[in-house]
């Protein structure tokens, strides 16, 4: 993309709203634009983000066997009537008439509908096990909607949905659940910590929240530090591989990490006292496992190998899609702008043009951009007729983890600049050399 023709609306000044930095940054990159309390517009960079943050779920949930569909924002009221939670969910659902009169909803989850799809489809344990998921828009009309993405009222989650004949079979999909989200979350470049916690109105026994440690998390939390050097890396998992997955859940959850809703003083104090820690984080995720809580009610049974019809066991598991992108920018930021991972990067590299409109430097970024582009990558090229400062700005705020500079003092010599956004550090190289390198870079990602 040239950016003479893009649409990126950048601020120059802070805007008095914002709270928190990952909400600055977003509002000031010209990411998203809010049209009422807690609802934003996706403006094409903020957009292009969230694509990348929905594909790498969509590839870890396929990866784990899960299958994708898509259900309706709008639901009817009638279905939440059978589960009993129309009239327990309160004012954070919002609740429409039709021309009829028919009570309608705005979902703020689904487990209804897709018990409904279950049980008029789905007859015998032979269809079993089964797991569900769609990334749709969610509306919750919070009290307090703030922090931009972060706690909207119209906002994006992954939410799936498993169905298995008995209990054994449910923990295995929850397990799988919680091993397909820590990679999810890595390719994000984030750190999120299983954490135990408290089932809300979802319902439940077991459940597990994911959080990403920042000191402007909602949540108050209690952990053993040395739980955030875990990682699942390039490990191959067979999902299917009962004990494999149970043991890597095992591992990733024997350590102390809890919220205030579960937390324990006397087994914090037994963790040493140099990996002690008390923080904040944000809750980019949680899987449930609550059993037969809709599929009793609401008639999900199947028949089994002897006959009997059985009410089928259940769990859901959440992904915050558009809180992903406030937490990645908590998580990864410095007082120039966003840095983006690799993994979920609007464009993989900036290109900066000097000089513009001296022929032998627009003609090296007129080279490197198609060079860039024939490797299949997307690269952002600053071909304004703009001050250099300027220009260096726009790419620092807008986060692209690598820049190439092309200037005719380098030109001169063969070179161009190649920096990262991360540490700053910069090195000449020779235009061929600078594509292969990023060619390289996101060679693995
Ligand atoms: P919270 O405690 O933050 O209100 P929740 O526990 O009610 O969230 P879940 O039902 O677990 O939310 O939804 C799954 C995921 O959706 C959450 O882990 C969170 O990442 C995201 N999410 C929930 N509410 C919002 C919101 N208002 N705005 C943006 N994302 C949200
Ligand atoms: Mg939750």
């Amino acid at each position: 993309m040239r950016l003479s023709r893009y649409f990126l609306p950048v601020l120059k000044e802070n805007p008095a709203e914002a709270q928190i930095v990952s909400h600055r940054y977003m509002l000031r990159a010209g990411m998203i634009k809010q049209q009422a309390a807690g609802i934003y517009s996706w403006l094409p960079m903020g957009f292009k983000v969230l694509k990348r943050i929905e594909q790498i779920v969509h590839e870890e949930q396929i990866r784990a066997g899960h299958i994708p569909l898509l259900m309706p924002t709008l639901q009817p009221a009638d279905l939440w009537r059978e589960s009993g939670r129309y009239d327990d969910y309160g004012a954070e659902m919002l609740r429409i008439k039709d021309r009829h009169e028919r009570d309608m909803l705005y979902g703020p989850t689904n487990e209804e509908m897709i018990t409904d799809i279950f049980r008029s489809h789905v007859n015998s344990y032979k269809d079993l096990p089964l797991t569900l998921y769609h990334i749709q828009w969610k509306f919750r009309d919070e009290v307090r909607p703030r922090f931009g993405v972060m706690r909207g009222r119209e906002f994006l989650m992954k939410d799936g949905y498993n169905f298995d004949l008995t209990k054994e079979d449910a923990l295995h999909a929850y397990n799988r659940h919680m091993v397909s989200y820590l990679r999810t979350y890595e390719r994000m470049g984030l750190t999120a910590i299983p954490m135990r916690a408290a089932s809300g109105p979802i319902g439940g026994d077991n459940t597990h929240e994911f959080l990403v440690l920042a000191s402007t998390g909602e949540s108050e939390v209690f952990y053993d530090d040395r739980v955030t050097a875990l990682k699942l890396g390039d490990r191959e998992v067979d999902f299917d591989n009962r004990a494999e997955v149970l043991g890597i859940c095992e591992e990733f959850t024997s350590l102390y990490a809890r919220t205030d809703e579960t937390h324990d003083e006397a087994a914090f104090n037994a963790v040493p006292e140099a990996h002690r820690k008390v923080g904040r984080g944000i809750e980019v995720g949680q899987i449930f496992y609550f059993g037969t809580k809709y599929s009793e009610p609401m008639g999900a049974t199947v028949v089994t190998a002897d006959g009997n019809r059985v009410p089928v066991e259940m769990g859901s598991h959440g992904i915050g899609v558009s809180r992903l992108l406030g937490a990645i920018i908590e998580a990864s930021h410095d007082d120039k702008g966003i840095i983006w991972p690799e993994g979920v990067t609007p464009f993989h590299c900036g290109i900066v043009n000097l000089k513009q409109g001296d022929s032998a430097t627009d003609a090296a970024c007129e080279g490197l951009y198609k060079a860039i582009k024939s490797r299949g990558l997307d690269p952002l090229y600053d071909d304004r007729d703009e001050r250099a400062g300027a220009k260096f700005a726009t790419m620092d705020l807008i986060g692209l983890p690598w820049r190439i500079t092309v200037g005719p003092r380098g030109l001169a010599s063969g070179v161009v600049e190649l920096t990262s956004r991360r540490t700053g550090e910069s090195e000449e190289m020779s235009a061929e050399a600078a594509v292969d390198r990023i060619a390289q870079i996101y060679a693995g990602i």
